[in-house]
């Protein structure tokens, strides 16, 4: 049975982690053992001659790096109904489902109750640090948290995506009540099943309990600028729904509107209230001390992928701090944020010692990513990375991934006390390549962000983007997808299109552009709106929102999502940049 969460004593949380990373070395050899103890009898293990080791070298010597795709046999055995010891000692009867976004296709990985257990702890320690700079009364979160639905595998396994998982864990209620952050929205509206439906009632629970809210967050920030950016359509009709005590015909769902009808009564004053200080803003800038004036800090995951959105969550936050969340996957958790003033673009990540076994990769072996199937990389170990270096995460779990290649680089930036502190660099995947050219997730983020620069004088931006390398033609070039919130003028996007092209500086992308081994660039804008289809057909496809980011690059995996594109573009323009 797993233990209660006990009341929350944040001194102690942040004595027994100074103490957990002052003996990182030893605390990761006692993960391990203690993790392959329990799993002693996994077949997995069995067939690489483990034979109930749990010393790291002959861990080490005897188990061989892994990806998704090297377990899915195992996975699928699971998947199925076998209930045999394949990856662990116990049998797993609950499955998690990646995102999928950057892949194109949703992943299945086992969940268990000591994942469940290594969240709180995650979430126990960066609350503690949080609540050291930020104290919080007891309040409530307008925690903008989508469960997705469950289902039955063909073996009867229950699947959900992870934190889905996690918000229905029945400790979990508990443990966010003894973090002061319980959400203000009732179970109905963060399991209702519509997407649109729970964002407008999120909103509104936020609202009824505006004076009690202590925070405003996510698990990705991209959830946050998502609900603010929806508040700008349908800020009128909360009012309106405040005002007379009764909820939207929008909403539909039976179970979410018998909820909100035991909380919404009429109220003019605070519609009143909520009317006067939205229509007293500039631009929407600062609505969310605004409309709730108690709120101590904005929380979700604000680095990689997430980091376009700063822009306008910044703008919507006005004064309050944006503070980035833990760092994990639904494969296991790895770091929490114990520097919450840093700003999310310098933060960086201490990982956890206690909570997995983990190993780097040194990027400098990865030279060439596109063979790297190829070489024979050697990890080193938690405490053996060197600052400055950049490393592929690699993950002993005790959900059964042995030595797991995540697929994330990070990069040592300095140690709290013997662990290491890791900024999230990207995925490690390419994104665009063509020739000899290298581009990642950053390059690309980069690049559009030094050519959204130019839409800034006709106050406009871009809220969303992707990138699709196109191989249709001779030579075939970069396309990026930019859906902006505006009319921009065609010199000033045929600027941002030689902008992007020039902004993409790696020597490999130049040089082949220079001999045209590289076609033009190719900026696509497509109509408003458009990005929400895509969103709509990931969560069609079982997608969380709470998990949802965005496809940076359009893939021969991605054709429905480049149809989507295809059809909504409006305008398009070739870089004269390298002419
Ligand atoms: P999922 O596939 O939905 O489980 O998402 C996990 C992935 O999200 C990780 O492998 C990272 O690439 C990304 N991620 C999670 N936490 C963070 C973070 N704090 N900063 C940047 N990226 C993150």
């Amino acid at each position: 049975m797993l233990e209660r969460v006990k009341e929350f004593n944040m001194d102690k949380v942040i004595e027994e982690f100074e103490l957990m990373t002052k003996d990182a070395e030893r605390v990761q050899r006692e993960t391990l053992k203690r993790i392959l103890e329990v799993n002693a009898s996994a077949e997995y293990l069995q067939n690489f001659g483990l034979d109930g080791r749990t010393d790291l070298e002959s861990f080490k010597s005897c188990i061989p790096l892994a990806t998704h795709k090297d377990l899915e046999p195992f996975i699928n055995r699971i998947l199925d109904g076998d209930d045999s010891p394949i990856l662990t000692g116990k049998p797993i009867t609950t499955m998690s489902l990646s995102s999928g976004t950057t892949q194109g296709k949703p992943k299945y990985i086992p969940w268990n109750d000591e994942l469940f257990e290594t969240t709180m702890q995650i979430y126990r320690t960066s609350f503690a640090y949080r609540n050291r700079e930020f104290p919080i009364k007891n309040g409530k979160a307008l925690n903008f948290i989508y469960g997705s639905k469950q289902f039955k595998t063909k073996g009867g396994l229950i699947a959900t995506t992870a934190t889905s998982n996690v918000f229905r864990n029945p400790s979990y209620k508990h443990a966010m009540k003894a973090l002061k952050s319980q959400c203000c929205s009732p179970d109905e509206v963060i399991f209702g099943g519509d997407f649109f439906q729970s964002l407008y009632c999120h909103l509104l629970c936020g609202l009824i309990f505006r004076e009690e809210v202590q925070l405003v967050c996510s698990t990705f920030a991209h959830s946050i600028v998502h609900a603010f950016r929806s508040f700008e359509q349908v800020w009128e009709e909360l009012c309106n729904d405040i005002r007379e005590g009764v909820l939207s015909s929008r909403v539909t769902v039976p179970s979410i509107r018998t909820a909100m009808s035991k909380l919404l009564k009429p109220n003019p004053e605070l519609a009143n209230i909520i009317h006067k200080r939205c229509i007293g803003l500039s631009n929407w800038y600062g609505l969310i001390p605004e409309l709730f004036p108690n709120a101590k800090y904005i929380y979700g995951i604000m680095t990689g992928s997430m980091e376009p959105y700063l822009v306008k969550l910044r703008h919507y936050a006005g004064v309050l701090p944006l503070c980035t969340a833990d760092y994990g996957a639904s494969e296991g958790w790895i770091a929490a944020n114990v520097n919450p003033k840093i700003p999310p673009e310098l933060a960086t990540y201490a990982v956890l010692p206690q909570i997995g076994y983990f190993e780097f990769i040194p990027l400098t072996q990865l030279e060439n990513e596109n063979t790297f199937l190829c070489v024979n990389p050697q990890p080193v170990g938690l405490t053996e990375v060197k600052v400055g270096e950049e490393y592929e995460i690699v993950m002993t779990t005790p959900t059964g991934l042995y030595r797991y290649r995540l697929g994330d680089v990070v990069k040592v930036m300095g140690f709290h006390n013997s662990t290491p502190e890791l900024k999230f660099i990207r995925r490690s995947s390419l994104l665009l390549n063509i020739n000899i050219d290298k581009n990642t997730e950053k390059d690309l983020q980069l690049a559009v962000e030094a050519a959204a620069k130019l839409l800034v004088e006709e106050k406009l931006e871009v809220v969303e983007f992707t990138s699709h390398v196109d191989l249709s033609k001779e030579p075939g070039n970069y396309v990026i997808f930019w859906e902006i919130n505006g009319e921009a003028s065609e010199e000033v996007l045929h600027e941002c299109c030689n902008c992007l092209d020039k902004s993409f500086v790696d020597a490999g992308y130049t040089s082949s552009r220079k001999v045209n081994a590289i076609g033009a660039l190719e900026l696509r804008v497509v109509r408003k709106g458009t990005f929400q289809k895509i969103l709509d057909h990931y969560l069609g496809l079982g997608t969380a929102v709470s998990q949802y980011k965005t496809p940076r690059c359009v893939g021969p995996t991605h054709n429905i999502v480049l149809q989507i594109l295809s059809e909504n573009v409006v305008k398009s323009y070739h870089s004269t940049a390298f002419n």
